[in-house]
């Protein structure tokens, strides 16, 4: 299967190509050239499959084509390796809880699928010189992908992170692990941090010395393998006998969660609507409610991990609706939540029906209660964190400290090692060049 650019400029390019390319050659994204979908009968036996066996159906569906079928589902058996349970949190809410993974939020599904995937392609073209990762974060992404990457051989990665913008507990996820990773502590935001990694992308010299590509969810291999866990929580809904008239929410910030859900509406998956939830970051809600799309810079919110101001998956869903806004309205709504709101949510629902949410998949639960559901309408929403990765916001709005799980406090005692390095691109092209350089003798 080939691989087109969003911009329509560069020449299709294979699913190596594009995985080990990161953004097309005109800075588009890849968009795969057909969407296969899934026969009806597939989708109803799928309650009785596990994760596992629904994930490979789905992978195999997309990269069949293009790479060997065992190393496929062993990468799939790999990458994997927790669960993604669907809870009830009240009579029609249901809670997809994605933070089972070893840096408990849902990144780290598309991460360690990604490293895996470029892994095998590194190695299927024969390894000449090491490839370079660069990935921006405002927090979850670095920890996911220096965590999905760690040890994967031939592969360097760089995280380039807002200094003082990311949580102490986020912070020591990437910046304590060594090895194949570098964590780069810029004097900047989160989109300064963005536009670093595409000024990196878009320069020939660079290019030249170092193979770079990108680990956000600008990347194929990690975004569409974040539709699995749709598939999964549906036919876990299926065996509750509620996945019949369902509406699925998603806390965003790159909007690349929420793009992969509706690939799997578009192969077949029956999800009725879909709500994209925003904290006053919220440019995709104007341009729902307009049809005009302003990017402009972040604000910091509770929230942190969708504090995007210029979401870049927002090329994808264009062009996934052709470019149409009413029929982008058809399938997606929109709505928007201050750190009030956020709060009052998390302590409402804390108390209630003890359940406690994080400030992200607050913003998804609540979208879904104001959308008021119909008798028999099943809401669920991305619950995208554990609330103890946001531990200080969280403890201070319900007043009851959440307990750290195991695998975050092995983390906390780790020392930190970091470069810190302005926002201007010329300092950061000269620190990456000396390595380039280096790693070229
Ligand atoms: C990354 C992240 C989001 C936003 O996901 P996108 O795919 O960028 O829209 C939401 N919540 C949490 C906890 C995250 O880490």
């Amino acid at each position: 299967m080939k691989y087109y650019s969003t911009n329509g400029q560069a020449s299709p390019a294979s699913l190596e190509e594009a995985v080990i390319g990161g953004l097309a050659g005109d800075r588009g994204l890849y968009m795969p050239e057909r969407i296969p979908a899934l026969d009806p009968a597939v989708i109803r036996s799928l309650k009785d499959k596990s994760f596992h066996e629904i994930a490979d159906l789905v992978a195999q569906a997309f990269f069949g084509e293009d790479m060997e079928r065992d190393a496929l589902t062993a990468i799939v058996q790999d990458a994997l390796s927790f669960d993604t349970p669907v809870v009830p949190v009240s009579d029609s809410v249901y809670s997809l809880e994605l933070f089972h993974g070893p840096t408990l939020a849902f990144k780290d599904v598309g991460a360690r699928f990604m490293a895996r995937m470029l892994g095998y392609f590194i190695r299927r073209r024969g390894i000449d010189r090491e490839v370079n990762v660069l990935v921006a974060t405002s927090g979850d992404t670095g920890s996911a992908v220096a965590n999905g990457f760690l040890g994967i051989p031939h592969i360097r990665v760089f995280v380039l992170y807002p200094a003082g913008k990311v949580s102490p507990i986020q912070e020591c996820q990437f910046t304590t692990l060594g090895q194949n990773i570098t964590a780069l502590e810029i004097d900047g935001t989160f989109d300064d941090c963005q536009a670093l990694v595409k000024a990196a992308f878009a320069d020939d010299d660079l290019n030249r010395h170092m193979q770079l590509t990108s680990a956000n969810s600008i990347n194929v291999a990690r975004f569409l393998p974040q539709s699995f866990y749709y598939f999964h929580a549906w036919a876990q809904l299926d065996r509750l006998g509620r996945a019949g008239n369902l509406t699925v929410c998603v806390p965003s910030g790159n909007f690349g969660n929420l793009t992969a859900g509706l690939f799997a509406q578009r192969m077949g998956l029956p999800v009725r609507h879909f709500i994209a939830a925003n904290n006053r970051n919220d440019v995709f809600l104007e341009y729902l409610q307009t049809g005009l799309y302003t990017p402009r810079p972040s604000v910091e919110t509770l929230a942190s991990a969708m504090d995007v101001g210029h979401p870049s998956n927002f090329a994808r869903i264009l062009d996934l609706y052709g470019h149409d806004h009413a029929v982008v309205r058809q399938h997606i709504s929109g709505c928007r939540y201050t750190d009030e709101q956020i709060a009052a949510t998390v302590r409402e629902v804390c108390h209630t029906h003890r359940y406690l949410l994080d400030p992200h998949g607050a913003c998804g639960y609540q979208a879904l209660v104001d959308r008021g559901l119909q008798p028999g309408e099943t809401g669920l929403f991305l619950e995208t964190a554990h609330p103890a990765k946001f531990k200080e916001t969280v403890d201070r709005i319900t007043g009851i400290p959440v307990e750290i799980p195991q695998k975050l406090r092995a983390f906390m005692q780790g020392k930190k090692q970091s470069v810190p390095l302005g926002k201007d691109f010329e300092g950061f092209k000269s620190y990456l060049s000396t390595l380039g350089l280096q790693t070229n003798k």
